[in-house]
């Protein structure tokens, strides 16, 4: 079975495939040769990732399915969510971001903060989401090599390691990301 996760992003990509069961054939927009890009518009992870998934199947008749992530920080009205990847500017910086982040924390004394995970699976038939989130606080310092984003400033409830302190197999276990691609496998495999 084919499939095509709409991305470009070789660390989600590489996270994701290793979690599918093997006979779904796993492809990304490189894959397909989309160089397209494509407006996350949307005001929500929910409808960025339906805008993303929607896309590629209606543009290329495959099955897709699309994530959008976010980080939420209570104290700063959840802010940067929908915005996580361009927070400091539109370039993807996560040094950048981080900063930002950090400097607006710190008058908070509240530094809590959850990674939202939507997945939109787009068949021919329909649409159909999925939602994975992980509870948390953001650390003063960055703690850690491994990951991407915001995984340096990040400490999941209940752990004394940050993401990116983490494996990627501990990660995907308790990690937003992961839980909402359990719910899409579960989906997938009945
Ligand atoms: P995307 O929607 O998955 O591309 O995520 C948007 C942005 O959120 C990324 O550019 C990262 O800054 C951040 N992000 C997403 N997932 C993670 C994660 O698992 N760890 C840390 N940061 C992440």
């Amino acid at each position: 079975m084919k499939l095509v996760f709409a991305t470009h992003n070789k660390n989600k990509f590489t996270e994701v495939k290793a979690m599918l069961p093997k006979h779904i054939e796993l492809l990304n927009l490189d894959d397909i040769s989309c160089t397209d890009e494509i407006a996350e518009t949307a005001d929500t992870i929910e409808g960025n990732a339906l805008i993303k998934a929607n896309y590629v199947r209606d543009t290329y008749g495959l099955d897709c399915f699309a994530d959008d992530t976010g980080l939420e920080v209570k104290s700063l009205n959840n802010e940067p969510g929908v915005y996580s990847a361009r927070y400091a500017g539109s370039d993807n910086n996560a040094q950048a971001n981080i900063k930002k982040l950090l400097v607006n924390l710190l008058d908070k004394e509240d530094r809590s903060a959850r990674f939202k995970t939507a997945i939109v699976l787009s068949t021919k038939q329909k649409d159909k989401m999925f939602l994975g989130l992980c509870e948390g606080e953001i650390t003063t310092e960055l703690h850690g090599e491994a990951g991407f984003g915001y995984d340096p400033i990040f400490r999941p409830i209940g752990f004394e390691k940050t993401f990116a302190e983490m494996t990627l197999a501990q990660k995907s276990e308790i990690g937003h990301r992961g839980k909402a691609m359990r719910q899409l496998i579960d989906y997938l495999s009945k």
